[in-house]
Formats: C-alpha cells, structure tokens, sequence
C-alpha cells in the first residue's frame, strides 16, 4: 500500500472515529478519547484495541491505574519503579518526591540493578512496582525474596505478570519457537498461572489479588482492558510479626 494510501486510510478512520464514535474509548492516564485504542504486537500474540495513541499505556497500566489511583497512598514515599514504562513513570513519580527507577539493561535508568540481587539496603522502599518483569527471571522466588528485603515493614510491592489458567508453567525450552509459542514471548521463561499467589506466599509476602473483573463492565470496555493474559494485579505486603 503507497504511503498516501495509508495516509488517507487513517485519516478516514479518525475522521469516521471522530464523527461516530467520539469517546467511545477513553485512556484514564491521559484522557485520550476516541474510537478504540491503537493495536499492539507483542511476538505472535497481536492484540487490537491495546494501546493509547498519546501516551502508549497498554491494557495492564490502565488497569493498574484505575484499580490503584484511590487505594493506594496520595504520596507514595520511596519508590522503586523496574523496568519504567514513561506513562506509569509519569504517574508515579508525580505522587513522590523521592521516586528511583531501575533495570539491569535499559541505559537510562537511575539505578542498573538486578533485581535477583539488588544493592539497596534491606527496609528501603514503600513501593515496588515490577510489571513484567518476573516472567523474564530464571529464578523468580530470588526476585520476589529481594522485592521482600528492599520494602520497608508493611511496604508494598505491586507485582503483575502475564497470567493464563491456573497453573504456572516451568519447564525449561529450549528453541525461541517454543518459548514464543508456550510462554508467549522468545524471551519470557515460564508461563505464570493464577497460583504465582503461592510463589509469592512463598517468598514471604502477604497477597492480595485484584481484578479486571472487579471494575463495572462499562468501565473495562471504555478503558480497553481487554488483554486476556492481563488481568491480574497482585500487591505483595511486606507484613511484619504483629502486623498482619
Ligand atoms: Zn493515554
């Protein structure tokens, strides 16, 4: 397709979107409306509807944001954020003043950590944020233990994974095609299922689960949370003897 043609393509979708269906999607992190969200390609596995035009928040931030803006604290404290994606960055380090980021390979962050093995003092941060991360660490029960040491007493760690039936899946693959097609990325090394509760449990965090299924339905359609391996937020207290 020449490039006018796509030009002019896109240009009838908005003017159509913009004409018809004004509002019908909306990005709660930017206010963004419009007819539905930009399309995302993660290996084999391509979602419609996923990603906002302005801001780039795909379905798991959105949904983090509209689960967590009034629960959580209107100041965060000390937060650790792995891995940022800019739309949450933006978020989260507007409700702090003492806001770090971290990752073993992106260049640009504050602080290049492992999250295996981090250098933080033990009772640091009020808040992890780790968003797909786990899925990627061949010892995961090492992470979610070093998550548990940098929190403070009752520190929270949020935690989200791709997530699909009940049961985790392990086992170790060996070609990129295989990955790709169980664990649905070349680079991830295991397939989470709803029990990461246990591992979490596991490495001493106190868990709660929130979902997708608890925001009205006219909430998940208009914000686009229809990612079906997205649909989990799992906070992870750092609870204390006598706390809990
Ligand atoms: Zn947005």
């Amino acid at each position: 397709m020449s490039l006018l043609n796509r030009i002019a393509r896109k240009s009838y979708r908005t003017f159509i979107g913009g004409l018809y269906f004004q509002g019908t999607r909306q990005c709660p992190m930017c206010n963004w409306t419009g007819f539905q969200f930009e399309p995302a390609n993660q290996g084999e596995f391509f979602r419609f509807d996923a990603t906002c035009p302005r801001c780039k928040s795909q379905e798991r931030h959105r949904l983090a944001y509209l689960l967590l803006a009034k629960r959580l604290p209107a100041r965060l404290g000390k937060v650790l954020h792995f891995a940022p994606e800019p739309c949450m960055s933006k978020w989260l380090s507007s409700r702090t003043d003492d806001y770090h980021t971290a990752d073993l390979f992106l260049p640009t962050v504050m602080h290049k950590e492992d999250i295996c093995n981090m250098t933080f003092a033990d009772d640091t941060f009020d808040l992890v944020w780790c968003s797909h991360i786990l899925e990627h660490v061949a010892d995961d029960l090492k992470a979610m233990r070093e998550i548990r040491r940098v929190l403070k007493p009752n520190g929270l760690a949020v935690i989200q994974v791709p997530v699909w039936g009940a049961k985790t899946t392990d086992e170790p693959l060996s070609t990129p095609e295989e990955r790709i097609s169980k664990y649905f990325q070349e680079d991830h090394v295991r397939r989470y299922g709803a029990d990461i509760e246990h591992r979490l449990r596991a490495a001493d965090l106190t868990v709660e689960t929130l979902r997708t299924g608890d925001l009205d339905l006219q909430i998940v359609l208009r914000h686009g949370l229809s990612d079906p391996c997205g649909k989990d937020i799992f906070l992870a207290t750092k609870t204390t003897k006598g706390s809990a």
